[in-house]
């Protein structure tokens, strides 16, 4: 029996072991009735503890053997015979964090299908952030539009209530979409604001899920799928991306509202410094490169080393050293492996191939600005 169909905001129940089974995937049990709910229809599978006189066994996954109506199997953390007496207890937390999801999830495809006549065809709830899968392609003032009417929904706090429908029934009810099972249907519904067949869990009100926010949606499989988040976890990212906001404004001396601006005025800066700083590597170059090609054993500023290296290795085919003040170097030409023998003697670390590079320890940099180091 599934309780949690019964009540979604029982935590704990008796039941009785009546099947027990070990496999390679772990130690399972059915019970003669649960409240832990497995997963199936996009929403996560409980957790919780089943506890018996002396110890406990944790409910790691709950699944069901066949789809709808076959038994609901919990994968626990250790054996339990069959027969035996257990509580459970269903981690309350997760669970409903779940509802939340599921529930705002009605609330959103219901929203959706009023602003846009856009049709759910699948959803993911596997993660704070959930989502669901459209057949047709939004346009983002529907999706605004149906974000509002899923928080008026929200603020509307409609009663929610599941009942069950024979499969005859079933024409009476004006279903958002029709039922993948057969037999007695269960039937979810918000107030007047929506119905539709689920066995799932739900929270009592509307109220509960939000608030609903719609993140952002992008085109899937000829259709789009929006992401959303509900509830606490909505509360949660708002929380910290305001915190994130608060920061980053300090730091620009501003609002959070006005970060744009100084952002992007950072972003020219950079490129305009960037451009700047090239020009002057390239004269700097140009201009270290005669004394270079004589001396072949020079101290340059560390940004110009590895360019220098460079243009020194279409100029000449004797062997340089170059050192920055910091200790980084750079060796080429045909003694260039000698040279690095020498500077690992002074506690220098590096290799490669043209050109030789690394760096030794900065007191080390005046003993190999030795000239006779290339000769
Ligand atoms: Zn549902």
């Amino acid at each position: 029996m599934r309780l949690y169909q019964e009540d979604s905001y029982a935590t704990r129940f008796q039941a009785r072991v009546v099947r027990a089974w070990s496999d390679e995937q772990g130690h399972h049990v059915v019970l003669s009735q649960t409240l832990f709910y497995p997963e199936s229809g996009g929403q996560p599978a409980d957790t919780g503890v089943l506890k018996r006189e002396f110890g406990q066994v944790r409910v790691l996954y709950v699944f069901e053997e066949a789809k709808a109506f076959g038994d609901v199997v919990h994968r626990v953390d250790g054996p339990i015979p069959e027969g035996a007496e257990v509580e459970g207890e269903i981690d309350w937390n997760r669970r409903f964090r779940h509802m939340q999801r599921h529930t705002a999830q009605h609330i959103l495809s219901q929203a959706l299908l009023r602003a846009g006549g856009y049709h759910t065809i699948a959803v993911s709830l596997d993660s704070p952030v959930s989502t669901v899968d459209l057949e047709e392609e939004v346009e983002e003032a529907k999706l605004q539009e149906a974000e509002a009417l899923a928080n008026f929904a929200v603020y509307a706090d409609y009663p929610i209530e599941a009942f069950w429908v024979s499969e005859e029934e079933l024409a009476r009810y004006p279903l958002r979409r029709p039922p993948k099972v057969q037999g007695q249907v269960r039937l979810v519904r918000i107030g007047d604001f929506d119905l539709a067949a689920c066995g799932g869990t739900h929270l009592r009100t509307s109220a509960q899920a939000g608030p609903i926010k719609v993140l952002k949606w992008e085109r899937y499989k000829g259709g789009s799928r929006v992401y959303f988040m509900a509830g606490w976890e909505a509360l949660e990212d708002y929380h910290a991306k305001h915190a994130l906001l608060s920061r980053l404004a300090l730091s620009f001396s501003t609002s959070p509202l006005e970060l744009e601006k100084p952002v992007r005025r950072l972003q020219e800066e950079v490129y305009t410094l960037k451009g700047e700083n090239l020009e002057l590597k390239e004269a700097l170059v140009e201009a270290l490169l005669p004394r270079a090609l004589e001396e072949r054993v020079l101290l340059v500023p560390a940004p110009v080393l590895g360019d220098l290296a460079k243009r020194l290795l279409s100029w000449s085919e004797k062997t340089f050293l170059l050192l920055s003040p910091e200790g980084r170097f750079a060796a080429l030409g045909p003694g260039r492996q000698e040279v690095l023998e020498r500077l690992k003697a002074l506690g220098a670390k590096g290799g490669g191939k043209e050109v030789v590079q690394g760096s030794l320890p900065k007191e080390k940099v005046a003993a190999a600005l030795d000239p006779s180091l290339v000769r």
